[in-house]
């Protein structure tokens, strides 16, 4: 049984005998396979496997994008159900912010490219909320997508400085069958925009294919991304990035371990997905899962 709690008292008490390791995975609802893959995750590795369900005001930095992010916490809580999660936190945001809250967590040099850069404040948001919940929930260890790259890093940076005693894992990005990422923000797209957005993993793929094949001129590799991505007239891009896999800053030559990376918009909704490019790492294997079903 699921339980579901909304205060921080009530999960205070709910955790109280709760047996650990505690696993946490925070999310902002309309979940999906992705959420679920590091649910599976986190239920395999914990004794006590908790979800968070909170969209984060202050993570957004397009007001509109808060309001119009999607919302259905019933089926959200079933998905945890069905997935046998043991606790729920689902706070307002008043139980998040408490009155008069005034305390930023700002991660440094990691957090300021890419996702930084193009949207100010949003690391910011991430990185105080993540520091909360660890701390409201004890996790021993918590659990996050490779599909927001740069989130991982940020956060792991945030709990080392911090010395928060949870260990960040980073789980496979979860796609469709087409290879299109698993995103909350994918309802959004009209069945044209829908087809379009394969191009995304297109653009990694040819970055990836060209660095198998011993590119290693990040300009280059680049170039192969903007090439895919601009064949695409429904695609806006807003960035192309082959960056150092530790800093994120942007190289000449991939000489080490590298992340490619991409964000691109089709009308409103803003798409972003990566390709390790590391010898010691894994390809992305493009895990595929049953479509995405939604009641309501
Ligand atoms: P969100 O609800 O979008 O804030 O995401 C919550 C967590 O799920 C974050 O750690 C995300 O990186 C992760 N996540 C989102 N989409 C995917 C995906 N397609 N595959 C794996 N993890 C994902």
């Amino acid at each position: 049984m699921t339980r579901v709690v909304r205060t921080r008292g009530e999960l205070r008490a709910a955790l109280a005998d709760a047996p650990r390791p505690f696993g946490l995975v925070t999310t902002m609802g309309w979940l999906h396979d992705g959420h679920r893959a590091l649910m599976r995750r986190a239920r395999d590795e914990s004794a006590t496997t908790v979800v968070t369900i909170f969209v984060n005001p202050r993570q957004f930095n397009e007001a509109s994008d808060y309001t119009r992010y999607p919302r259905n916490e019933a089926h959200d809580i079933a998905i945890c159900e069905s997935e046998g999660v043991d606790l729920v936190f689902a706070p307002g945001v008043e139980e998040i912010y408490l009155p008069g809250f005034d305390t930023t967590v700002s991660v440094g040099a990691v957090a300021r490219p890419l996702e930084g850069a193009a949207r100010p404040g949003h690391f910011d948001g991430v990185a105080t909320v993540v520091a909360i919940l660890f701390d409201l929930v004890g996790a021993d260890r918590a659990y996050f997508g490779q599909k927001d790259a740069q989130q991982v890093m940020v956060i792991r940076q945030m709990a080392r400085d911090l010395a928060i005693g949870t260990e960040v894992i980073a789980c496979p990005t979860v796609r469709e069958a087409d290879g299109l990422a698993l995103s909350s923000r994918n309802v959004h797209l009209a069945p044209d925009q829908r087809a379009a957005a394969t191009v995304l993993r297109r653009a990694l793929l040819a970055a990836r294919e060209a660095w198998d094949g011993g590119e290693r001129s990040a300009s280059v590799l680049r170039q192969r991304m903007r090439d895919v991505l601009e064949a695409e007239p429904l695609a806006d891009v807003d960035y192309v990035s082959i960056a150092d896999g530790r800093t994120l800053e942007e190289l000449e030559i991939v000489d080490g371990p590298a992340l490619a990376s991409t964000a691109v918009r089709f009308g409103e909704t803003r798409l972003i997905d990566n390709e390790i490019l590391d010898v010691d790492a894994e390809p992305d294997p493009g895990t595929e899962v049953r479509p995405q079903v939604y009641g309501g």
